[in-house]
């Protein structure tokens, strides 16, 4: 088990990120990088990021609330 450098602002638990923890890369790199959401760099700036379980849910709420927004088209 890797050393918890994060606590996630959400939840509150306690993560490892990769980078943080001497990685070349963070697990974060893995979930799309579209996750540049306003409003989460006010979090980020102050507490580096989320944990993955909150990580991916708030990319399925963005997600969801861009899709109710902006349906996709079927012919594009
Ligand atoms: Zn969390």
């Amino acid at each position: 088990m890797t050393e918890l450098t994060n606590t996630c602002p959400r939840c509150g638990a306690a993560f490892t990120c990769g980078m943080q923890a001497g990685a070349s890369a963070c697990w974060c790199a893995a979930f799309p990088a579209a996750f540049a959401v306003p409003g989460a760099n006010e979090v980020a700036a102050e507490a580096g990021c989320y944990c993955p379980r909150c990580l991916a849910a708030l990319i399925e709420q963005k997600q969801a609330s861009r899709a109710r927004a902006d349906p996709p088209s079927a012919s594009d």
